[in-house]
């Protein structure tokens, strides 16, 4: 635990939040966190399963209706607090997701602010939970559109951005007024426990926020299988969402997936260099690569093929791969050895099926630090041209006309993110309505903010977070008929 050096020590929880106190699992059990950077176990948690879930789900019950019935104003007082207390404590919060989690420090201290930034946002849009008047149909009727709570809702978040993903979830549905359980990635608990513990202080009634550590298969089982919880948001693999759904299915639950994706970023024969180069390291290699609107796909125009990649191979060759908590990294471990095996697979396809190795490539066994790799001459034959690599490797593909481009971003079944590089007006837009995204990124490579609708289409899912269109993922309407006037 010496990593783990905090100015306040009650942000490091062992233990989960539910049923109105922090609490063991009944029978004990308990899952070790493990530090990427150096593989040693930092904390354990507790292995909560199905009877601890159901005992959390009773529990947002009996606070449902008086959270929904809280003054739109209270809570966002609540979440403005909650959100000031996050920053308050940005670096204590950056240090626990870098143990866990791998990440550079800085990076993660971004992350917190970012993550932070949902809070505020939500706070504000509290305050603007509107409903409707339409026209009725005689003088003595009026017809209007209440917006109320969901009810109890879940979130079931993934291991890349242990704070982001969270808040971009909790904070919107406690802005509606519904009480929210999270059940984090068993490999980054201690962000959203840390969390938990903020959001005690900022003082909202115990059971509006709970988060479950431990088993994905019971916890999600049973949140799924129940039909007090009306919600579940869940960001993470196609495979889970799809799980999910399924699951769902019988009691017809609310839905928001923020699944995989395959970004293409396409390059065209006039982009501009100096935008285009941040723009492509920013979208490829933050986070080690491990991101969902991650540039999967590089298409680089063949005009421009050699002076983009030499400049890309400058670039890269500035990064330094190392330690989180060392302050010269720019790109830390990958989360654990799975994940360097599928980059290594992918690389190793590439070259096996004629790919070049402009840069990197299968680096010597070192914990789960990975080299940053470019790949040239990549075609759609190989894996990672259909699957998301979620590491540090850039694969250059090259096509000659726009058409040919547009055709090559759209050959994939995931519907994320996608960003191109054009100096020509004109064909921003063509290319931009053309693109089967739910976001799209023009001379830039950074799509996630507070203030913009964040989600995709076909297999990267469903629903809308961040902006105003992330509260209606936890609002449902009613229509009221008054008649007899
Ligand atoms: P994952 O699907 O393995 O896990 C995500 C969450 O689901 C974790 O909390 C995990 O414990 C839980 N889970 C796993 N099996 C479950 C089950 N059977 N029932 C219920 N819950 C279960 O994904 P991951 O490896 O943590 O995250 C990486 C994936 O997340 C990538 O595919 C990435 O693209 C995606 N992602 C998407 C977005 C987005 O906004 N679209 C953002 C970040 C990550």
């Amino acid at each position: 635990m010496s990593r783990i050096q905090l100015k306040d020590t009650e942000l490091l929880r062992q233990q989960a939040l539910f049923g109105g106190r922090w609490q063991d699992a009944h029978q004990g059990a308990t899952l070790e966190v493990i530090d990427p950077g150096t593989q040693q176990p930092i904390a354990t948690i507790p292995a909560l399963g199905a009877a601890e879930t159901e005992q959390a789900i009773d529990y947002a019950e009996s606070v449902r209706v008086s959270w929904g019935k809280t003054p739109n104003g209270t809570r966002a007082a609540l979440l403005e607090k909650w959100h000031q207390l996050i920053i308050d404590n940005a670096d204590d919060l950056a240090i626990i997701m870098t143990a866990e989690q791998g990440k550079p420090l800085a990076e993660a201290k971004g992350e917190v602010l970012y993550g932070a930034s949902f809070v505020k946002w939500f706070a504000e849009e509290a305050r603007r939970i509107y409903g409707d008047t339409i026209p009725a149909p005689s003088d003595d009727r009026r017809i209007l559109v209440l917006k109320q709570p969901v009810g109890v809702a879940a979130a079931i978040t993934p291991w890349n951005f242990p704070i982001a993903m969270i808040t971009r979830k909790v904070a919107p549905a406690l802005a509606a007024g519904c009480p929210i359980i999270v059940k984090p990635s068993e490999l980054t608990p201690l962000s959203a426990l840390a969390l938990a513990v903020l959001a005690e202080r900022a003082g909202f009634p115990s059971g509006v926020l709970q988060v479950l550590t431990g088993l994905p298969t019971e916890i999600g089982s049973t949140l799924t299988a129940s039909r007090t919880v009306r919600k579940i948001s869940f960001t993470g693999s196609t495979r889970v969402g799809q799980l999910l759904m399924q699951q769902s299915a019988d009691s017809i639950k609310r839905l928001s997936l923020e699944l995989g994706g395959n970004a293409p970023l396409i390059v065209f024969d006039d982009a501009e260099l100096d935008v285009t180069i941040p723009g492509v390291m920013a979208s490829k290699f933050r986070n080690a690569g491990q991101t969902c609107v991650c540039a999967n796909r590089i298409l680089v125009q063949r005009g421009i093929y050699e002076r983009f990649s030499e400049r890309l191979l400058e670039a890269v060759s500035a990064l330094k791969v190392g330690d989180g908590f060392s302050p010269e990294s720019t790109i830390g471990p990958l989360i654990n050895d799975r994940a360097v095996e599928k980059v290594n697979s992918h690389i190793d396809d590439a070259l096996s099926q004629g790919a070049t190795l402009l840069r990197g490539g299968i680096s010597a066994p070192n914990g789960t630090f990975v080299e940053p790799t470019v790949l040239g001459n990549v075609t759609s034959s190989m894996r990672i041209a259909h699957e998301e690599t979620f590491g540090p490797v850039a694969p250059l593909f090259v096509f000659d006309t726009e058409e040919e481009a547009i055709r090559m971003a759209n050959d994939t079944p995931y519907g994320l993110g996608a960003y191109f590089f054009t100096e020509n007006i004109r064909r921003a837009w063509r290319v931009a309505e053309s693109l089967e995204f739910g976001m799209v990124g023009f001379n830039t490579g950074a799509i996630s903010l507070d203030a913009a609708p964040f989600g995709g289409i076909k297999l990267s899912g469903l629903g809308r977070e961040g902006s105003r269109y992330g509260i209606e993922e936890y609002l449902e309407q009613k229509t009221f008929h008054i008649g007899s006037l």
